[in-house]
């Protein structure tokens, strides 16, 4: 069994117009400090983004651990 990348994926978000639940995210982008999430509604065929932040990034971006 693989082990997720992302720790907290979402799951079972809302659909955002008919409110149906999505089980995971379509495709996801992280960066330093947020991770975009795609959603697409099997049911209507919505799709929309939706971004999670994360406090722990600062406005000056981390260095790389070589
Ligand atoms: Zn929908």
């Amino acid at each position: 069994m693989a082990k997720q990348a992302l720790g907290n994926l979402p799951r079972h978000n809302p659909c955002a117009q008919c409110g149906k639940p999505i089980v995971a995210p379509d495709w996801v982008e992280s960066s330093p400090g947020r991770t975009s999430y795609l959603w697409c509604c099997e049911a209507c065929g919505y799709r929309f983004e939706a971004v999670a932040y994360f406090a722990e990034s600062k406005s000056e971006p981390e260095p790389i651990a070589a």
